[in-house]
C-alpha cells in the first residue's frame, strides 16, 4: 500500500480563516493553460487584496485530489462560488475573507482541483503541463516536465484510475455553493 496513503496536507486562503484537508496521494499536480483558468486567473487577480493567482507565464497550478480525500475544517461560511458564465458547470470558488482562490470544482468530476499555492512549500510538485495550446504568446515553456498541447494520456489515466478506486462514484462538494454576488472586473 502506498504510504501517501495516510498522509494529511492542510491547505488555507492567505488569511488563514478558511482551512482543508486533503488526505492521501494527489491524483495528479497539473499547470493549466486553459482559456478558462487564465481567464479566470486575471479576474480574480484584480479583486482588493488579491495576490498573483496565474503563474508569470499564465498557467494555472493545481493539485488535484479525489472529492472524498478533501474536506472543509474551518471557513466554509466564507466561501463563493464563481462561474465564468451562468451556463457553467464549473464553480471556480474563492474565500472571500481574503479574496483568494482556493479550488475549481467541475461539478459532473469526481476530482477536486485546489490551487497549488494553497498548500504549504513541499506541497506535491507539478508533474504536466496541459493545455499549452492556449498559453500566451510567444511563451517558451521549460521542459522539465511533460508539456501537452491539450490533454494529457496521464492525467486522462490517472482521473480514471482514481475514478475506479472511487468504485465510479461523485462525491458532492457541499460547501462553497453560495453564489459570489455582485460584478467582478472584466479582463
Ligand atoms: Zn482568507
Ligand atoms: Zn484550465
Amino acid at each position: 500500500m502506498n504510504e501517501n496513503l495516510h498522509k494529511r496536507l492542510a491547505a488555507s486562503c492567505r488569511c488563514g480563516q478558511v482551512a482543508f484537508e486533503a488526505s492521501g496521494a494527489p491524483i495528479v499536480g497539473a499547470i493549466c493553460y486553459c482559456n478558462d483558468c487564465q481567464e479566470a486567473g486575471r479576474r480574480f487577480e484584480q479583486l482588493p487584496q488579491a495576490s498573483a493567482v496565474l503563474d508569470p507565464d499564465g498557467g494555472s497550478n493545481f493539485i488535484l485530489y479525489r472529492k472524498d480525500r478533501v474536506r472543509c475544517t474551518k471557513g466554509a461560511d466564507q466561501l463563493r462560488e464563481y462561474r465564468l458564465t451562468p451556463e457553467s458547470s464549473t464553480r471556480r470558488v474563492l474565500a472571500v475573507c481574503c479574496n483568494t482562490p482556493v479550488f475549481v470544482n467541475v461539478i459532473q468530476g469526481h476530482w477536486l482541483t485546489i490551487y497549488r499555492s494553497r498548500f504549504p512549500d513541499g506541497a506535491p510538485p507539478p508533474e504536466v503541463r496541459v493545455m499549452t495550446k492556449h498559453r500566451r504568446p510567444g511563451m517558451d515553456l521549460p521542459d522539465d516536465i511533460p508539456n501537452y498541447a491539450g490533454h494529457s494520456g496521464k492525467f486522462m489515466w490517472r482521473l480514471l484510475t482514481a475514478w475506479i478506486a472511487m468504485g465510479f462514484r461523485i462525491p458532492r462538494i457541499a460547501y462553497g455553493t453560495t453564489p459570489w454576488v455582485g460584478p467582478l472586473p472584466l479582463a
